[in-house]
């Protein structure tokens, strides 16, 4: 056997495990397709969840990125709903500094990291892995645990035969931030005129505005996202800008491992509901796993993930399902937020990272009939 684990995917959630995984003395490999990889992605991380990973001291110091004050939420057909926070509740990165780092932390302590492609598998209680290395070499590596944390479009779920995640489509660009274009705000659209079942984006890097927006069929996304630069930035001139299609998994629990095939974040599908905010969780999931390996008890990663997160995606799978791709629904949710009292719940349970249990029920409460389906099956859950 050449490693206990080898890590497939060298994103938050595979950079992750390793980390973790060496840090317990136990010997890691990761394989990463493409170490300049810059994901698509509006890189907004809430502070509270690097705080809850223990990275957030190391990562503001090593790491660039922009600060954010404050958010605006624009309903379908009413005036944006402003609210603002304590300096640096979301903190913007660009994706391959970020990336890049987790890896870096990994490779410190201890995780061998090649540039390479896993092309195929052989499963066993021995895993047998063919990687095509970047210069074209073939190797084989031999280990005990194989993390599949390769993204939406797995291949290790390919290869080993465990379902994929279902998915929505995002189509998304950046420009420079000029100085009139500089900002600490974060922008979400709603409406079905620029996003279908999702949200119209404005994220604020260091140098630059991520810009994009999210539908359930990929051949609509092109007229979202038209629409979407008409109503917010129509000095831009459309023909000159590269897009990028790119899936993004919509939660739907499915199989944590597969034998010793474990899967994490994105391949796993775990991308909060609503907010679609999916670095956190990915990251998570991948500690949740690693430290089932550390045990040698890999039901136990399904345990962890369900104690701390079960209840909070399923509610809001559930209420996306209600109130997404219903312009009257999402008006009218959206507009009880301009109560101060219902934002800070709302802040606490999105942004805080505080413990879900206490504060689900309370948000949920706030919206009255409106919700009374979703409360009902909130009830079924509990029980
Ligand atoms: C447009 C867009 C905007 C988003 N914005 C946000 C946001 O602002 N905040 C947020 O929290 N989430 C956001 N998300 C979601 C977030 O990007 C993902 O949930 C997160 O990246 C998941 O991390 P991961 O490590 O599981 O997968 P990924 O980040 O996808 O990493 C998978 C890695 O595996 C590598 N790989 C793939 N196949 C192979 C192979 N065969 N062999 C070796 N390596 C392989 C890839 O190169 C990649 O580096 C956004 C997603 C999209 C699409």
């Amino acid at each position: 056997m050449d490693y206990e684990v080898l890590v497939v995917g060298g994103g938050p959630a595979g950079a992750t495990s390793a980390n973790f995984l060496v840090k317990e003395g136990i010997e890691t490999c990761l394989i990463e397709r493409n170490l300049e990889f810059n994901k698509p992605c509006g890189g907004g991380i809430p502070s509270a969840g690097l705080k809850d990973l223990e990275l957030l001291d190391e990562i503001v110091k090593e790491l660039k990125f922009n600060s954010i004050k404050k958010v605006t939420i624009t309903p379908p057909f009413s005036e944006p709903i402003e609210v603002e926070f304590k300096n640096g509740e979301i903190l913007i990165f660009n994706r391959l500094e970020f990336d890049s780092f987790l890896r870096q932390l990994a490779k410190k302590n201890g995780a061998n990291i090649i540039e390479g492609e896993l092309v195929s598998l052989e499963e066993g209680k021995i895993i047998k892995a063919i990687i095509k290395t970047k210069n074209g070499n073939i190797k084989t590596i031999h280990c005990k645990y194989l993390i599949g944390a390769d993204g939406v479009n797995s291949r290790v779920c390919s290869l080993a035969d465990i379902n994929k995640p279902n998915y929505f489509w995002t189509i998304s660009f950046q420009i420079p931030s000029t100085n009139e274009l500089k900002t600490d705000c974060c922008e979400f659209w709603f409406g079905s005129s620029q996003a279908s079942f999702f949200y119209s984006w404005v994220f604020p890097g260091c140098n630059y505005l991520s810009i994009g927006t999210g539908a359930e069929k990929v051949n609509i996304l092109k007229s979202l996202i038209n629409n979407f630069i008409k109503k917010r930035f129509s000095y831009l001139d459309i023909s000159k800008i590269k897009f990028r299609a790119f899936k993004i998994p919509r939660w739907n629990k499915g199989s944590f491992h597969k034998k010793n095939i474990i899967l994490c974040g994105d391949a796993l599908g775990t991308v909060m509901p609503v907010s679609f905010e999916g670095i956190y969780y990915a990251m998570k999931s991948a500690q949740f796993a690693s430290e089932a390996i550390k045990q040698k008890k890999l039901e136990l990663y399904e345990k962890l993930w369900n104690d701390r997160f079960r209840r909070q995606f399923s509610i809001m799978k559930k209420f996306q399902d209600y109130m997404f791709g219903n312009d009257n629904r999402i008006e009218k949710w959206l507009n009880i937020h301009r109560n101060p009292h219902i934002q800070e719940l709302a802040m606490a349970l999105w942004l805080r990272k505080e413990k879900s249990k206490n504060l689900i029920p309370l948000y949920l409460k706030a919206f009255g009939s409106l919700i009374s389906r979703i409360a009902l099956t909130q009830v079924k859950i509990n029980m």
